[in-house]
């Protein structure tokens, strides 16, 4: 098939001529009479593309093409006018209102197919464009190894959170995240191993945390989870569960249950007095060290030890 179009108009002698004339060149098509029966089609199908008459009793062309384009749903669908007359006005004011293009009745038949077709060929191209877009966005923000966010997303989210906690008197808080003795890791099995247990933890982390908790990859092997609308209790309990299911975890590639562990260190705005997102940063960090000296493979908060 080369599309599916509706075409609306209000003489069905016509309707009848161009769906033999369009079926032949392998459309697949479909006819409403009136603007109003050709809304409820619209509604409840898929098209390409839209025939569209200008002149017809009650609504007109021009209507139905004004409550095409306030919709969000077809405002990439192509539609063509149908014009009986070839007066200027007529082709300007679909134009405007947001026509791909027009043809004047009686048309010739080439001409009005090369048009649809190549009005159906740019509209696949825009769709296909609009997925690389989506795919590109996303590897613009994810940590290829991981698939967890990357650094640049991470401060991004840290900055958004931390003025809307700011500006709401909201609770904040940020775990950051060690693997402990991962050199060793690296040392035993190489270090295809050693990223596939990174890929493995972030899994694992990502299937732990909360919905709305962003989880990022900060460097190296340091993660970091941002728990917006989240106090110290709520931050303890994420980052014990955590800490836990890591420790009872057993890795693919590692001999034994417990020998990849992870330290963390948290924070909670507005318990912390932070000035500027890094503060916290700063705040998790120190409490990722002060659980580093104390044994690892436990979890400190910065000023409630
Ligand atoms: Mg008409």
């Amino acid at each position: 098939m080369t599309g599916r179009v509706l075409i609306i108009d209000d003489d069905d002698e016509f309707l009848m001529m161009i769906r033999l004339l369009l079926s032949i060149n392998s459309f697949d098509v479909d006819t409403a009479n009136s603007g109003e029966e050709g809304l409820k089609k619209l509604d409840n199908s898929n098209y390409d593309l839209l025939l569209l008459d200008v002149m017809m009793p009650q609504m007109s062309g021009f209507e139905v093409l004004k409550k095409i384009r306030s919709d969000e749903k077809f405002i990439d669908l192509p539609v063509i006018m149908l014009t009986a007359k070839s007066e200027k006005e007529d082709v300007l004011e679909g134009i405007s209102l947001g026509a791909n293009d027009y043809i004047t009745k009686p048309f010739e038949t080439e001409i009005l197919i090369a048009k649809m077709k190549g009005l159906i060929k740019l509209k696949q191209l825009q769709e296909e464009l609009k997925q690389k877009n989506i795919i590109l966005e996303t590897l613009a923000i994810t940590d290829g190894l991981t698939g967890a966010y990357n650094h640049r997303y991470f401060y991004k989210r840290l900055t958004e959170e931390f003025e809307r906690a700011r500006r709401y008197g909201t609770s904040l808080s940020l775990i950051m995240i060690d693997i402990d003795f991962f050199k060793k890791i690296n040392d035993k099995y190489g270090h295809l191993i050693g990223d596939a247990v990174l890929a493995d933890l972030a899994k694992l982390l990502r299937q732990n945390i909360r919905k709305h908790d962003v989880f990022a990859r900060y460097g190296g092997e340091e993660f970091a989870i941002i728990l917006p609308h989240t106090n110290y209790e709520g931050a303890k309990h994420e980052a014990e569960r955590l800490r836990k299911a890591v420790e009872n975890n057993k890795f693919a590639h590692v001999e034994k249950e417990g020998e990849v562990t992870i330290s963390l260190g948290c924070v909670s705005y507005p318990d912390a007095s932070a000035e500027k997102p890094e503060d916290l940063v700063r705040f998790a960090d120190s409490a990722l060290y002060t659980a580093k000296n104390s044994g690892r493979n436990n979890v400190k908060f910065y000023k409630i030890q």
